[in-house]
């Protein structure tokens, strides 16, 4: 069921993080141009990721005893924001620190703990999200890839598809089928750890419209796992997929992807005397970020809380990405007002970039009519 989101202040504490990390991003980021700030967390950087590492900022909410700097939400929601809003490129670690590393903690044995979080908050444990098959996106519990039980370890068949980072990645968390059938549905699914280096695994590059190849195709041919691949609990992988999506849907990272665009625009902007229009533009932009940051800060106060805010967190998703496709649009028509007007090649590169790859946003992560249908079941409408 739905909750009510309440206005949230981050802790002074927390927020005395924020001018430590802009002053670190002010003089790392030096000179990245615009439309590289556009890409973050598309962006793969692993000496960058090594420096935060160095920071102590990977990890932020994991235990002291793993690598980690015990934080809270609000301390990983004000670093998120940073790094973000500059545009730093942070897909190297990305995924390990925000989904996988909690998921380790939460669900893995000693032993799996011991071993792969001190290697995610050292940066050298990068990790990918292995969800999504051919034929199973949306519909995820219609997954085909197996892991059959074979001398006391696993045997995996199967590919996954659209997989951020598989090509640059050390681990995959994947979400597999360890008993029954297709027919099956949530039942016999469970999440197993993939060494991406084993034999077997072949991993081919998918490259997008505006030429970046992020993400990839996955294909497993009889891969041997070892026992200890698996991750929590055989046939719960739909109830612990279910937990870690609600880490993915309600970050800054629903907002933020079209800032650079937006920073770039004020730039030109405060050159010239903007327009009415263009001012108009920028309040409609800023208003819905204040509010959508504002519901985003909540949802990070229902993490601290321990809770599971799962709706809440689709709710910020949808409205979110919303506005981030919306942004290239509405920068695009005003400077599309004046075509007498030269416009700066770094800006037209990044309104370029934006505009090719803003579809996205409200695919990856789960669709816009997924999220809506949560919703719609947490508001108990159907
Ligand atoms: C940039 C990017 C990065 C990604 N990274 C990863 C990753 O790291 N790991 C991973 O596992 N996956 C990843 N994905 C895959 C992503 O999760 C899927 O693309 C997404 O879940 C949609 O699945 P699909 O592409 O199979 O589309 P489909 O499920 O076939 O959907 C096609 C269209 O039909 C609509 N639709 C489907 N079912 C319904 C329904 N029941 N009611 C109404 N409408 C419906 C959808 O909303 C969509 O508009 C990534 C995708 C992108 C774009």
């Amino acid at each position: 069921m739905i909750d009510t989101l309440e206005l949230t202040a981050i802790p002074p504490e927390d927020e005395a993080l924020r001018a430590e990390v802009r002053a670190f991003l002010a003089d790392a980021l030096d000179g990245l141009e615009p439309d590289e700030r556009a890409r973050s967390w598309m962006g793969f950087d692993a000496g960058f990721s090594r420096q935060l590492a160095e920071r102590g900022w990977l990890g932020l909410t994991l235990p002291r005893e793993y690598g980690g700097a015990a934080r809270g939400h609000f301390a990983r929601f004000v670093l998120s924001e940073e790094l973000l809003g500059a545009g730093a490129p942070v897909s190297a670690h990305w995924i390990a620190d925000r989904q996988s590393a909690p998921l380790i903690l939460k669900y893995g044995t000693p032993a799996q703990r011991d071993f792969y979080l001190p290697r995610i908050c050292a940066a050298q444990a990068f990790f990918c999200i292995g969800m999504s098959e051919p034929g199973s996106g949306s519909d995820l519990a219609s997954i085909r890839t197996r892991a059959e039980p074979d001398g006391g370890g696993w045997r995996l068949n199967g590919s996954k598809i659209w997989t951020t980072n598989a090509h640059r990645s050390h681990y995959m968390i994947a979400l597999v089928r360890t008993s029954g059938t297709v027919d099956d549905r949530h039942q016999g699914l469970s999440q197993v750890i993939v060494d991406l280096s084993l034999p077997g695994v072949s991993v081919r590059p998918i490259e997008d419209l505006a030429g970046d190849a992020h993400f990839s195709e996955v294909f497993f041919d009889n891969v041997a796992l070892p026992a200890d691949a698996l991750i929590g609990e055989e046939g719960a992988g739909w109830a612990q997929v279910n937990a870690e999506l609600a880490f993915e849907r309600s970050g800054p990272e629903r907002l933020y992807s079209s800032i650079a665009l937006l920073e770039c625009w004020l730039a030109h902007c405060r050159e010239r005397d903007a327009d009415a229009a263009s001012r108009a533009t920028l309040g409609a932009i800023l208003s819905q970020m204040a509010v959508l940051r504002a519901m985003s800060l909540a949802v990070a106060g229902k993490l601290a809380a321990g809770l599971s805010p799962a709706t809440e967190a689709s709710l910020v998703k949808d409205l979110g990405t919303e506005l981030e496709q919306a942004i290239p649009r509405l920068i695009g028509d005003t400077l599309g007002r004046h075509p007498d007007r030269p416009v700066p090649l770094p800006l037209l590169r990044t309104l370029a970039y934006l505009e090719q790859v803003a579809p996205t946003f409200s695919l990856r992560g789960g669709t816009r009519e997924i999220l809506r249908g949560i919703i719609a079941r947490g508001l108990g409408l159907r």
